[in-house]
């Protein structure tokens, strides 16, 4: 048997070496490294993909949500809600900004937003609501969209982990990230579009913004040397964009391996006493960025050692919530407390999850953890 890891981006590769290597070689050739062909055509790939209007490359998920929220002109003391059960870009962002994170509890079968908590949260001075696509599913964003409409509040997807996901709510059949003013997914290397670097995008259906985001983007500038707003300099680079043209037409491909490896799980730990696997919602699919169990009875640590002494290792996504962590304690973060997400973060643990699980790994995973509970 392979050695198991979270992820195999070495198995993965071997698969599209041929298509990758060619791919890099034509970027080094011609030496177009910034804003080349291949930054436009991938993005204009990615956008027919996701039935979205424009794509915007940038150097990486946290700059995307940053960019994001500079584009929509948000201004120091706004209040932002969005969830603490998430990794600490997407509320480190607000900081810099001067926003406020407000943080709204999550729902614990699905690890996303609780809508009733997201509407209790909202003052006169929220201004804005960033959802983030948990593990690869979608928040409930009927909801979110609803709750924006009646408080007049921007919208801002954190799509990093869930690029590929289907939709479907009111609006028929979209794709994660596409339903706000503007989604934001990261091509972080162990990302489900994962590039061999840092990477990053930014959706948008609205024309206005999109120029305000390159702008943004760009310095803040249209006109070379000529500065309307204040920007930052945030680009996707042409080699990282020549491989994610290559992986973006294996992306449906790999959510499949990915929701084989899940159904494996869920079969195999079905009737586990003290153990919950992942919820579906009924309306988003899920393209498993992780495979996210419950363990109860504060048997998590043990479980998670038990499977290291069997070289399969798991990962706890996330241990401390946002609200928990000490940069983001104290005077200019109101504090408050999120039952749901101070359980599940004494609770989490993901089991490896990837393209490249083959059925002698996945036996070797589901027998590990069985032996553990019985
Ligand atoms: C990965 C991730 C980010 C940040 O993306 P980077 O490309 O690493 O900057 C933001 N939010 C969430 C939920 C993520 O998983």
């Amino acid at each position: 048997m392979k050695p198991i890891q979270m992820v195999d981006l070495v198995g993965q590769y071997e698969k599209i070496k041929p298509e990758v290597d060619a791919a890099l070689h034509e970027v080094i050739s011609t030496a177009a490294f910034i804003n080349g062909p291949q930054v436009k055509a991938l993005e204009q790939e990615l956008a027919e993909y996701l039935k979205v209007k424009h794509v915007i490359g940038c150097g990486n998920g946290t700059d995307g949500l940053q960019v994001a929220l500079m584009a929509l002109g948000l201004k120091p003391g706004d209040e932002v809600i969005t969830a603490s059960f998430t990794f600490v870009a997407t509320v480190e962002v607000l900081a810099l900004l001067g926003l406020v994170p407000v943080f709204a509890d999550v729902l614990p079968g699905t690890f996303n937003l609780d809508p009733a908590d997201v509407a209790r949260k909202v003052t006169p001075k929220t201004k804005a609501i960033v959802p983030v696509h948990l593990f690869g599913q979608s928040a409930d964003m009927d909801a979110m969209l609803a709750i924006a409409r009646e408080y007049n509040l921007y919208v801002v997807e954190d799509a990093c982990q869930s690029i590929g996901a289907d939709h479907s709510g009111s609006n028929g059949k979209r794709k994660s990230g596409t339903l706000g003013d503007i989604g934001v997914t990261s091509f972080f290397p162990s990302k489900n579009l994962g590039c061999y670097g840092d990477g990053g995008a930014l959706f948008t259906n609205d024309d206005e913004l999109a120029m305000k985001i390159r702008r943004v983007c760009n310095h803040g500038s249209r006109q070379r040397y000529y500065h309307e707003t204040v920007g930052v300099n945030s680009r996707l680079d042409s080699l990282q964009a020549a491989v994610l043209r290559v992986k973006l037409k294996h992306l449906d491909e790999y959510a499949r391996a990915r929701n084989a490896a899940a159904t494996v799980y869920d079969e195999a730990f079905g009737g586990l006493k003290g153990l919950t696997t992942p919820g579906r919602s009924s309306f988003s699919s899920h393209v498993f960025h992780q495979y996210t169990l419950r363990v109860a009875g504060g048997r998590r640590d043990a479980l998670k050692k038990h499977l290291e002494e069997q070289g399969i290792p798991a990962m706890i996504y996330y241990p401390v919530p946002c609200h928990l962590q000490d940069a983001y304690k104290g005077d200019r973060f109101p504090a408050g407390s999120l039952p749901v997400t101070e359980h599940l973060a004494a609770e989490v643990l993901s089991l490896p999850m990837s393209t490249e699980l083959d059925a002698g790994q996945l036996q070797h995973i589901t027998r590990a953890v069985a032996s553990f509970f019985n």
